[in-house]
């Protein structure tokens, strides 16, 4: 057989070429469903170009899977992930609880449960803590780089550090006594004292800082995270639509769980929710993330959000450790209990909505049945546009030659109200199975 080495990275062996040929299978590309066979390396764990091989190389792949019709769609994104089957990121067990290395395994565990729901990569996402809470674990949450081992499940595209500085009167489930200001002084050292000086310094672990804009020396923090790399969100935020244009100004690209936790839209302030209708000649228009889960939004809301910027929206879980868990009530951090019902969260003092217990895939389906979008436009939400925000495209979120070949098989059921329900069938984190529904361990 003849060689295929001068378009893979690595060395294969003679009787196994790794190369992988999906076909019967309709290609989630930008706007389309493009109904195409696609080849990927599990030697390299990218995305081929299958034209070449077979005419170029007249190689012969070494596997053949038929998908019987089903969507192939780039591995899912979740941008906002607080936790999940029991584990909480902004929690550090206690030295008696195993400390440090308890956590660094309750990350692994996370991952390797959470790639079966079709999520690839995701952002760990931190509540507001106290320092010492971000010194410990930030080192446990930056990206993998260059560990492109499957068997370790989804993979972190970097943390995702939502506060703590909040604005106090937004602060949503975030305990405002850990809340803090930057100060006009000497913003982006008080930042350092809180995440750790080389927890921002590139390459950082964190990916995305969320603060309010409108807090004393916020804005002239925003430059040097950005230079460093890291990508600033406005959220749990009192900032008037000037001060939020002020903010997309100095670098902020993103609004964190748009609508929640900020000020509504007034007809004479609009308010964060006023940049999606600013004109693209004045400012870049922000991603947005958008919890549809059916309890932080109506979906009217939704549409009219995706209506104004379709490009920027960015489906997110806001999912936390109580996710997959039954119903009940649950200790919540200082003393807090929260409430379990369903896939609503609330905190039992105030009644407070406290995150989501939703799959990523769900949110998809319910934005394809709340605003008439296409299917590829509903995937789209969850793949290349929370690639295009994290800097990754044509890395992530896509199915284009050199890409990761992180990838999910999805079917489609319809009930009889014409309800359609995306089922995750089979994930394939860099080129190998590692997920087929019937056949769960
Ligand atoms: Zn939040």
């Amino acid at each position: 057989m003849p060689s295929i080495v001068p378009i893979l990275d690595s060395p294969i062996r003679e009787d196994s070429s790794g190369v992988i040929k999906f076909t019967n299978c309709l290609l989630v590309k930008t706007n389309a469903l493009v109904p195409q066979d696609l080849w990927i390396s599990s030697a390299t764990g990218k995305i081929l170009n299958g034209q070449e091989i077979l005419y170029s190389y007249r190689a012969a792949p070494e596997q053949i899977v038929d998908l019987g019709g089903r969507i192939l769609s780039p591995g899912l994104i979740d941008t906002q992930l607080n936790g999940a089957y029991g584990f909480d990121f902004s929690v550090i067990p206690s030295d008696r609880e195993g400390g440090a290395s308890a956590y660094a395994k309750g990350v692994s565990r996370v991952n390797r449960s959470l790639v079966a729901t079709g999520v690839t990569s995701y952002l760990p996402t931190l509540t507001s803590q106290l320092p010492s809470v971000y010194q410990t674990a930030l080192p446990f949450l930056g990206p993998s780089g260059t560990t492109r081992d499957a068997t370790l499940g989804s993979e972190s595209l970097g943390a995702h550090c939502e506060g703590p500085f909040l604005s106090p009167t937004k602060n949503g489930i975030h305990n405002t006594s850990v809340l803090r200001t930057p100060g006009v002084d000497n913003s982006i050292t008080s930042l350092e004292s809180c995440y750790g000086a080389s927890n921002l310094t590139s390459p950082s672990p964190i990916s995305l800082i969320t603060l309010a804009p409108e807090l004393p020396g916020a804005l002239s923090s925003i430059p040097s995270l950005t230079s460093a790399g890291i990508r600033v969100s406005i959220g749990h935020s009192e900032a008037t639509y000037e001060e939020a244009k002020s903010a997309i100004k100095a670098g902020c690209s993103m609004i964190t769980h748009l609508f929640n936790a900020m000020r509504p839209l007034h007809h004479r302030n609009p308010g964060i929710f006023g940049l999606l209708g600013t004109p693209s000649t004045s400012i870049t228009k922000p991603y947005f993330g958008i919890i549809a889960d059916g309890i932080h939004l109506h979906p009217t809301s939704i549409k009219i959000a995706w209506n104004a910027h379709p490009d920027g929206l960015v489906l997110v879980t806001d999912a936390m450790r109580l996710a997959g868990m039954p119903d009940g009530t649950y200790e919540w951090t200082n003393g807090s209990k929260i409430i379990k019902q369903g896939p609503l969260l609330t905190l039992e003092e105030n009644g407070k909505i406290a995150g989501s217990s939703i799959q990523l895939v769900d949110c998809v389906s319910n934005f394809l049945n709340w605003t008439g979008s296409t299917v590829p436009e509903a995937l789209r939400a969850v793949t290349e546009t929370p690639a295009r925000m994290l800097g990754l495209e044509g890395v992530k979120g896509c199915l284009d030659e050199g890409a990761d070949a992180d990838l999910c098989v999805l079917d489609m059921k319809e009930n009889a109200e014409g309800e359609k329900r995306f089922v995750v069938d089979e994930v394939w984190k860099f080129g190998v199975k590692v997920f087929e529904r019937g056949l769960e361990a």
